[in-house]
């Protein structure tokens, strides 16, 4: 036996932070985090402001925002960025209450393992609340919606918007929303589909929030090629290109050299007439509007000008897909493979001037399931925190109208949780128990500082909330009413969110919590060391 004999397996002065220590200040580094972001909470959250290395502002009160754009040193903080970001991909929401409750669970924990509670003890409790929660979200809290109740889609809608803070038009945003959700939702066999990314989202500044709107189409952030192409083609049959229509000057050097002004003539015809057999082609094919991914020649899209066909170059890629399944064309990367049986078709393209700038509206296509979401506010600040607050709204409303449930907001679900959670803590037994319990506590963090954020004496709203949450007269809707402090009946307040949110916030807690408990060994390890800052000579310990 070896018993006793330290055996040195990593190289001398490798860094290494061991056991207590170690879980200490993860915990610590990710309660950071949590910290940070915690005053951002709900309705009444303040915003951040973040200022990069090349002085751009971002101002926003987004969880996911704020965590993506500052830079995080530690590797548990790291790994609390990263459940924001899974919490944002997967339901678009509830990222900031996700990072909130992993920092409470955390902290929780560390005065359980103060007790000698072992990480693995209170991982497994941690687990088994998560299991009940979630059969208690979906059994008990959650509440049906029918997939025809525009009403109750509209308030989950209003609720995402409002709790990015307070702008105008809320009602407007959270009416297009919707209709714009309404509009691409689909039946696959028993399943509701609603794929937001069928939705198209385009920003401009200038005008006011009012002035967004819904489009039947889809809205391109260009202008016609040239001056004389039509300002509007009826009956679009279209190309989609995902080539240029230029000729490569590398490819003319290399292959020529011209040595006198008859050798200059013939290379410009040879140009000229591979310009005018790409025009050709177009029209061989019999369309009218081309839309190019990448570059169109000025000579070309003069030619097609003369044609009067209508082109538009270097749209994005992702563009010009929304673009193929709406108008049902096909990408096609050589001009020469074009056929007719390739063109989308649309009623109308049109140039259209929004504020100071001029956009192409394709509308009327094929696949009415195509929408585009013009998105407007007074400058470039506003349109951002707009836009944010839009896709929350599209994402919730989406994700309501698949699963057909809603949880009531205001930090009633959670309250919820805790007190029946709290019930069930005993049915588990074993320190594991301990875990449970202080699982239920941790919840309430989401009320807690949602009345602190509103400027409430938090302690009193939490009494209040537990007292209406027991008893034989309890009520399972009540949260905090952010207008006066009170405890009020969410539903009633149309205060209300999709179970998905609330589902995936708590997993994704307890998966970090936990993952950050387990850890009792911090190894620097090789690969994943960065380069030194400032380049050669620089250290970075
Ligand atoms: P997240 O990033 O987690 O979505 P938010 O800043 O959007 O964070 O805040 C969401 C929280 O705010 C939820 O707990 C929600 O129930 C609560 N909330 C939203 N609107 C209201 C309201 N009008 N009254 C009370 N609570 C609200
Ligand atoms: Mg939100």
């Amino acid at each position: 036996m070896l018993q006793g004999t330290p055996i040195l397996v990593l190289k001398e002065g490798t860094e290494r932070d061991q056991g207590r220590g170690a879980s200490a200040n993860n915990i610590q580094a990710a309660r950071a985090i949590a910290d940070a972001v915690r005053s951002t909470l709900g309705p009444r959250g303040m915003d951040k402001m973040l200022v990069d290395s090349m002085g751009d502002v971002t101002i926003t009160n987004d969880g996911v925002t704020i965590l993506k754009e500052i830079d995080v040193e530690h590797p548990a903080a790291k790994m609390l960025v990263e459940v924001a970001k899974t919490q944002d991909q997967q339901c678009g929401d509830g990222t900031t209450t996700a990072v909130v409750l992993a920092g409470d669970l955390l902290k929780r924990a560390e005065t359980l393992l103060e007790q000698d509670v072992h990480p693995t003890v209170v991982a497994r409790g941690f687990h088994l609340a998560l299991a009940e929660g979630t059969r208690l979200l979906e059994k008990e809290i959650g509440i049906p919606v029918k997939s025809d109740d525009a009403k109750a889609l509209l308030d989950v809608a209003l609720t995402a918007i409002g709790s990015k803070g307070s702008f105008g038009a809320r009602q407007k945003l959270g009416s297009i929303a919707v209709e714009a959700v309404q509009r691409i939702v689909e039946r696959r066999g028993d399943r509701i589909v609603a794929d937001v990314d069928l939705i198209k989202l385009e920003k401009r500044h200038g005008g006011t929030i009012d002035d967004s709107e819904l489009i039947s189409g889809i809205v391109l952030d260009k202008e016609r090629g040239h001056p004389r192409m039509p300002l509007a083609v009826h009956g679009a049959k279209i190309a989609l290109l995902n080539s240029a229509l230029e000729i490569k000057k590398t490819e003319i050097e290399g292959k020529i050299n011209i040595k006198s002004p008859q050798q200059m003539q013939s290379f410009l015809d040879q140009e000229d007439t591979s310009f005018r057999q790409m025009v050709a082609a177009v029209k061989a094919a019999g369309a009218n509007v081309v839309v190019g991914q990448k570059g169109i020649d000025d000579v070309v899209l003069h030619y097609l000008a003369k044609e009067g066909i209508y082109a538009v170059k270097q749209v994005k890629e992702s563009d010009l897909q929304k673009l193929a399944r709406a108008t049902g064309g096909k990408i096609v990367t050589g001009i020469r493979e074009l056929t007719a049986s390739d063109l989308g078709t649309a009623a109308e393209v049109e140039q259209r001037k929004i504020g100071d700038d001029h956009m192409t509206y394709i509308t009327g296509c094929q696949n009415p399931r195509s929408v585009t979401v013009l998105v407007r506010g007074g400058t470039e600040h506003v349109v951002q925190e707009v836009e944010r607050a839009l896709q929350d709204a599209l994402k919730v409303v989406s994700s309501t109208l698949e699963d057909g449930v809603v949880c009531p907001g205001g930090g009633a679900t959670e309250i919820d949780l805790a007190v029946r959670l709290r019930k069930f803590a005993p049915t588990v037994g074993g320190r594991e128990q301990l875990a449970v319990e202080e699982f239920a506590q941790a919840l309430e963090v989401i009320p807690w500082a949602l009345a602190e954020n509103g400027g409430y004496d938090a302690i009193n709203v939490l009494i209040e909330l537990r007292h209406a949450h027991e008893g034989a007269s309890a009520n399972r809707n009540v949260g905090i009413n952010l207008n006066d402090g009170k405890a009020t009946d969410m539903v009633q307040l149309k205060v209300v969110e999709p179970l998905r949110v609330k589902r995936q916030a708590l997993s994704s807690a307890v998966e970090v919590a936990t993952m950050i408990l387990r850890i009792d060994d911090v190894i620097a390890s090789k690969k994943s060391s960065p380069p030194p800052p400032g380049g050669p000579g620089g250290h970075s310990h």
